[in-house]
Parts: C-alpha cells; sequence; structure tokens
C-alpha cells in the first residue's frame, strides 16, 4: 500500500483528538437483461403494478427457477471489468427471510463462493490524484418486490415487477476515506458499468444504489488495519440501507461520521446497526439492530446446480470488452497531448469520448478539446441534454474549427457561430456564407475602416502620443466598424504602421 493511501483522507476533529473515517460500499447494481434472472417475464421500469411478474417472481409452489445465460454473461463482463478474480464454479444460495414483498420467503443470492471475486477500480479525485479502491467481491442475487404505502390509508400494496430481476451486489474494501472519495467511486463505478453495458446506473430509476458502512477510528487505525488485515484496528461500522444518489451518499458519511465520533467522545460505544437516511432532514436513524448471516439460515438452493463456467465462455467475454475508462484515458492524454483532467472529462461517458474522437481527428486536439469541454458542455449542460440530443453534430463543430484554423473566421465570431449552429442545427460554413461573417484579410478595405477612424477622431489622436494604452481603442473602433470581421492581427499591423510615430513610449 502506497503512503498516500495510509495518510490520505479527511481528519474529524473530536475534543480528545482527530479521528479517521473509514468507508466501505456494497452497491446494488441492475444487470441490463430483458428478462430477469430466474425468469423471462420483463425487466422494464415502470410498467403497470404486477403486470411482469411470472409465476417464479410470484413465488408460487413447484415453480422451478431456470437461469438467465446472458445474466452470468454480464456478471462476468463487469467481474472483468474491475480486473477482477473470475470464480469458475459459483453457488446460489436461498437467503431465508420474511418480508410482504418477498413472496418465495427467500431471496436466491449468492454467499460462501460468489461468480466474481476480488478486483479494483481507480478513483479519480477532484484534486487530481487518484486512489485504489479494492473490490471484495461481486455476486448475483434477485431483487425483492415493492411495498406501496402512500396508495390506501388502511392497506399496504405489493408490487412484484421488480421480484427477480438480476442484481449485482459490488463489495468493496473499506478503502474510501472521505465523502468525496465515497461519491468518487460510485462515479467510477457507473462509468465503467455504462462502458461495459452492464447496468445503465440510473440511480433515479433505483438501477444503482448503495449501502454505505461508516465507522471511525483513532488516527493510525486504518494504516495497522491495511498492513495486518486485522479488522479490531477499524471502529464498529453501521450500514446506512439504500442510499440512492451520490449527494445523499456523501451527505450520508458526513453525517453518520460526525454522530459517531461525538457518540465516541461522551465515552459511550457504536452499536453495530443498520440505519436510513432521511434526506429531508439529512440526518441518519436506527432501523435495527445489524443482523448476522446465521440469522438468514444461508443454505445452497436445491432447485439450482452450481454455475460452472468454462475458459472459452470466459475468454470470448474477455475479448469482447470495449476500451474502458482508464485505457482511453491514458490514451487520449499520449496521443492528443490533452491534460489528465481533460482526459478524464472527455472519457467518462462512452459518447462523449466518441464524439470528441470525431471532432479530433485530423485536428488540432487541444482546439478540438477546449470546444467540445467549452461551449459545446456548457450549451449542453444549460440545456439538459445528452450527446445524443446535441443540435451540433461532430461534423458540425469539426468544420467550425477548420474554419478558425483556415482563417476564414476569427476564435471570436467562432463563438457567435456556434451559438447560431446550436439554435439552428446549420452547419457553420453555410452560416458564415450567409450571414457575411467572412473574417476581412483584404487589407485595402481594414485600411479604409482605419483611415476613418482616424479621421473622425483627432483628439484620441493626440493623446496616443501621451497615453500608449489607446492603441486598444483604435483597434476596438477598427473592429466596430468592420462588424468584427476584420483580422485583428491585419488591423493591429495596419494600426501601428499607420500611427506609429504618434504612440507614445
Ligand atoms: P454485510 O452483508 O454483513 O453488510 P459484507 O461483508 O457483505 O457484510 O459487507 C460489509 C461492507 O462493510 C463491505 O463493503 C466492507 O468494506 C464494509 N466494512 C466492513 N467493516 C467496516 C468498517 N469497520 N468500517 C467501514 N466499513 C466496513
Ligand atoms: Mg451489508
Amino acid at each position: 500500500m502506497s503512503e498516500a493511501v495510509k495518510t490520505r483522507g479527511k481528519l474529524i476533529q473530536g475534543e480528545s483528538g482527530p479521528w479517521e473515517v473509514v468507508i466501505g460500499l456494497e452497491v446494488h447494481a441492475q444487470v441490463l437483461s430483458k428478462a430477469k434472472l430466474f425468469s423471462g417475464a420483463s425487466t422494464e421500469f415502470g410498467g403497470a403494478p404486477n403486470s411482469h411478474v411470472s409465476l417464479v417472481d410470484a413465488g408460487m409452489p413447484g415453480m422451478l427457477p431456470v437461469i438467465n445465460d446472458f445474466c452470468v454473461e454480464q456478471a462476468v463482463r463487469t467481474g472483468l471489468g474491475l480486473q477482477a478474480q473470475i470464480n469458475k464454479v459459483s453457488v446460489f444460495d436461498r437467503k431465508n427471510y420474511f418480508y410482504a414483498d418477498l413472496p418465495q420467503g427467500y431471496q436466491i443470492s449468492q454467499y460462501k463462493q460468489p461468480i466474481v471475486g476480488e478486483g479494483e477500480v481507480h478513483v479519480d479525485l477532484p484534486a487530481g490524484e487518484s486512489v485504489t479502491v479494492r473490490i471484495e467481491r461481486l455476486h448475483l442475487e434477485q431483487d425483492a418486490g415493492k411495498s406501496l404505502h402512500d396508495q390506501d390509508p388502511h392497506f399496504t400494496f405489493v408490487d412484484l415487477n421488480r421480484s427477480g430481476v438480476a442484481l449485482m451486489e459490488i463489495v468493496s474494501k473499506p478503502d474510501m476515506r472521505s465523502a468525496d472519495e465515497a461519491a468518487a467511486y460510485l462515479k467510477k463505478l457507473r462509468e465503467i458499468l455504462r462502458y461495459l453495458g452492464t447496468c445503465d446506473g440510473n440511480m433515479d430509476e433505483g438501477s444503482m444504489r448503495a449501502d454505505v458502512n461508516v465507522s471511525v477510528c483513532r488516527v493510525g487505525g486504518y494504516e495497522k488495519f491495511i498492513e495486518t488485515g486485522s479488522f479490531e484496528y477499524l471502529g464498529t461500522r453501521c450500514e446506512i440501507k439504500n442510499v440512492n444518489s451520490m449527494r445523499f451518499v456523501a451527505q450520508a458519511i458526513e453525517y453518520e461520521s460526525r454522530r459517531q465520533v461525538e457518540v465516541l467522545e461522551s465515552g459511550r460505544a457504536i452499536d453495530q446497526e443498520t440505519r436510513l437516511f432521511d434526506n429531508k432532514s439529512g440526518v441518519t436513524r436506527p432501523m435495527r439492530s445489524k443482523e448476522e448471516a446465521h440469522d438468514y439460515r444461508y443454505f445452497p438452493d436445491p432447485d439450482l446446480l452450481p454455475l460452472e463456467l468454462d475458459d472459452a465462455f470466459i475468454e470470448r467475454i474477455r475479448l469482447s470488452l470495449p476500451e474502458l475508462p482508464d485505457a482511453k484515458k491514458a490514451r487520449f492524454v499520449s496521443q492528443y497531448g490533452l491534460s489528465p483532467y481533460d482526459a478524464t472529462v472527455l472519457t467518462a461517458e462512452r459518447e462523449t469520448a466518441e464524439f470528441y474522437e470525431s471532432v479530433a481527428k485530423d485536428r488540432d486536439a487541444k482546439a478540438a478539446a477546449n470546444w467540445v469541454t467549452g461551449d459545446f458542455f456548457a450549451s449542453l449542460n444549460r440545456d439538459n441534454k445528452a450527446i445524443a440530443e446535441s443540435p451540433v453534430s461532430a461534423a458540425a463543430l469539426g468544420e467550425l474549427i477548420d474554419l478558425i484554423a483556415d482563417g476564414t473566421i476569427s476564435g471570436k465570431i467562432a463563438k457567435d457561430v456556434f451559438v447560431i449552429m446550436y439554435e439552428t442545427s446549420g452547419m457553420p460554413r453555410a452560416i458564415v456564407e450567409e450571414r457575411g461573417l467572412r473574417q476581412v484579410t483584404d487589407t485595402g478595405a481594414i485600411a479604409k475602416a482605419i483611415d476613418d477612424v482616424i479621421d473622425s477622431n483627432p483628439q484620441k489622436v493626440e493623446e496616443l502620443l501621451k497615453k500608449p494604452k489607446l492603441i486598444g481603442w483604435f483597434v476596438g473602433e477598427v473592429m466596430k466598424r468592420t462588424q468584427g470581421k476584420a483580422n485583428p492581427q491585419a488591423v493591429n499591423e495596419l494600426l501601428r504602421a499607420k500611427l506609429g510615430d504618434r504612440i507614445g513610449s
């Protein structure tokens, strides 16, 4: 483990001294698949209640689960994307508990033998450094249904559309040291899942949600934990269930870590418990004391054989993996000479990276990066539009950059042209021609404008002797007379030639 890992993170000052924060996340990511994990029912979001429910999902007696190959493939693909160990034999277990939205009376999950073992994620922090968060495991499991408490004053309703939908539970090691790191980890994990096409990462629709484990310990505790691997050096954790946005994850951690420090500073101990985050008041509240694995009476599901994967299956998936964010980012830095920051921004989504690469092709890559991350992103963000909905295509933006490069328009006029392109979906060359925005490089026309400005402002010409900076005012006037179309460099040169002896020093 590097020095940076040992010492990083944010400390909380207590009366008796500083405390370190330690965070581990269990992320539930819904597998992108048309059908459920053990039935053929649809996984589509937003159907009428109980319209996507097969007899298997409803827990009818005698129904048998049949594994969906595609979900297995998606889990393996995700494991490979997390640079993780793929377990060629894994086992589905029954996790027994009673709840109204769990018709079988148990959830089919994986416990001792998950499909994916240890891996890692490289997390980019806002300040520019990056840290590694280790992955403990990834297992496949079924989602439960949903209890609806707000439909009737007397009854709770149950919607089983989600019942049986495939989830990947991705469990990290307790390697995050602040709310910012946890949010950045989630962001990176979501990026990777989206690149892989194994989860849409849509937190609003519940396709990705996190159980957030938080503890605090005395400074040095985490380092000891890393050295020895022993959890005894860490504090007792609380688990905050089902947090469904990055902002709430960060808020829950801020609140919970402070609460734990207060409890410890007052001489009490932390109870290991499951808590809920109330996003309206920003606090966490106890939900239940922590359950133990033995409470669930896990046992291998007798309806399902152990899952065995062969090398050819794994290799076929490995070969089909796309270039992932880390590799793409490194390539953008070396191939295009971009800063790590720009490269990170441009590779955050696959669509963004593709868009950038088609703009940059055979052009000044840095100029392309500036346009994409600048005016282009600003306009899309303002209107809350995705790249796919952009009125400005990559070809159009590329053409605009060409027009600047060959001197047809100035960088300043280009900004105006961009606004018109965005409003009209038009191509820049046509816009420039139609609106007569071509840069004037014809020195005759510029000279004429300069003479006009000099002739009508004798006073200013006098002042120029004492105030050489006034030359800027002359440039501005000439630009006005040419509606901003004069080539600024030509204006400057001609002005200096004409007024040279008048400019003071
Ligand atoms: P469970 O299902 O009982 O919550 P898991 O082993 O599946 O147990 O998940 C435990 C999660 O809690 C992991 O993400 C792990 O990194 C994290 N964790 C374990 N101990 C601590 C601790 N002391 N502080 C913070 N997080 C912890
Ligand atoms: Mg847990």
